[in-house]
Order: structure tokens, then sequence, then C-alpha cells
């Protein structure tokens, strides 16, 4: 081999090296380009018409391009909530208990006209209650709707899901909604691995997740006595109102 064809050799493994550098900053250039917004959406949550900002990934490090709205906030899974209730009509002169109620959100049901709308955050917060999901302190069968989105990875589930049903009336419904990864059929939850903060970011992407459900979701809400139904995240909804693909409302009937 020549002298040339070792030079040449050489940069060209230099250039080997540096291609995944330039393909990330690549990627993250044209990320930032769009972190105010790539399409024209709509929100069922408020009525917005215009551009949405990004925001974290719930499934993953990362962000989601056109996730928030930014008039009422709403994130992927309140817009498809509302998209939920306009098709089966989840609200209206119902008596309402919703987990950690988020701005948007609580707008929206207020002007849904329920029976009677109460809010709740574990420590208060502003909240109309104080409670504990994995203990509630309220009586049987009383609620028509319980609005529990994005709870049920930060606390035990085993002991949650139960309360929720014992406080729904019958005929009552459990409005539910999970980060959930369908390719695993069974939930990953392991006490070693939730110890730290990095722990808890690297198995359940985020500081305060102790768990990633998998298609056993639907189980574990059934062994409590719950009859399942979903709604989904399909086109046209999806690219109209900026919603995750194939995320689902879960609807947990009390019968
Ligand atoms: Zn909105």
């Amino acid at each position: 081999m020549s002298n040339f064809d070792v030079a040449t050799s050489s940069i060209g493994s230099f250039r080997g090296r540096l291609r995944p550098y330039v393909w990330s900053i690549r990627s993250g250039l044209r990320t930032i380009r769009f972190l105010f917004g790539r399409f024209e959406r709509m929100c069922p949550v408020c009525g917005y018409r215009g551009r949405f900002f990004a925001y974290a990934n719930p499934l993953g490090l990362g962000i989601n391009i056109d996730s928030l709205c930014p008039s009422c906030l709403s994130h992927e899974r309140h817009r498809l909530l509302a998209l939920c209730d306009a098709e089966r009509d989840l609200f209206a002169g119902k008596d309402i208990l919703h987990f950690a109620p988020e701005a948007g959100l609580k707008k929206y049901l207020q002007a849904r006209k329920p029976r009677s709308y109460v809010t709740c955050e574990f420590g208060g917060r502003g909240a109309d209650l104080d409670i504990n999901i994995e203990n509630i302190g309220i009586e049987n069968d009383k609620f028509d709707v319980i609005i529990c989105c994005h709870i049920l990875e930060h606390v035990d589930d085993r002991l949650a899901i139960p309360e929720l049903f014992r406080i729904l009336r019958k005929g009552g419904t459990l409005v539910a909604m999970i980060p959930i990864i369908e390719g695993w059929q069974k939930t990953f939850e392991d006490q070693a691995r939730q110890k730290s903060v990095d722990d808890r970011i690297l198995y359940f992407n985020q500081h305060d997740h102790v768990r990633f459900f998998g298609s056993d979701f639907r189980e574990r809400l059934e062994q409590a006595g719950f009859i399942v139904d979903e709604f989904t995240a399909v086109e046209p909804a999806v690219s109209q109102c900026g919603l995750i693909r194939g995320e689902k409302v879960f609807l947990c009937r009390k019968v």
C-alpha cells in the first residue's frame, strides 16, 4: 500500500467516525426548527386552530413535535379524551371526580355541564379534595365518572384500581389513560429498578414513574371487576388534532 493509499484510507475512516456526530447534529437541528410547530392543527379541548408546540414524549426520552396546544396547554391525550367525549357523551349530566386536574381539561369538563364536578390531588395543591388514590376516604358508589389520566403509572395500581371501582356507581365509568407499551404482554415493574431518579428515568422514562404498563393493563382492570372498552386515536383525527397514533382511552365500566 502506497503512502497515498494510507492517507486516503485514514481520511475515509476519520469521515466514518465523524458521520454519526453529523447525523445527530442534523437531526437535533431539524427538531429545533419545529419546536413551535410543523403543521396547522385543531384542539378539540379549547377550539384553537394553528401551530402546536413540541413537548416531552411520554414513551421515551425525546420530544413530540406538535404536541402542546399553546392556548389551553392540552397534550395529545387530553385532545383524544375530548374526541372520545364528543363520540361517547361521557360527561354531560354526570357526577365527576377528576384526579390531578389539568387546567385546560378542567375548563372543558365544566363547560360540558356535569351534575357535579370535583377535583382531587394527593397533597392538595388547589384541588377540591386531598385524596390518596391507594386508600380513598370516600364512601362506596359515589361518582358516575372518574377521570384518571397518567396517574396509575405513579402509584400502586393493585391498590388504586379496586379503590376506583369501589367509589364508582353501578353503571359508572372509569376513564383511564396511561403510557402503555402494547408490544409487551406483561407490565414491567421492578422495585430494584426504581430506587434512584436515574433508574426510574432509564426504565420508566420519568423520575416519578414506577412501571411501564404492557397490554395486560386490561387484565389488571378486569381483575377489579371492570368491563373494559377502548377508544383509539386513528386518522383523520391523528393528523388533524396532533394525536399519538394508536393511543387509547380505556373506558372501564362498572356493571
Ligand atoms: Zn387547546
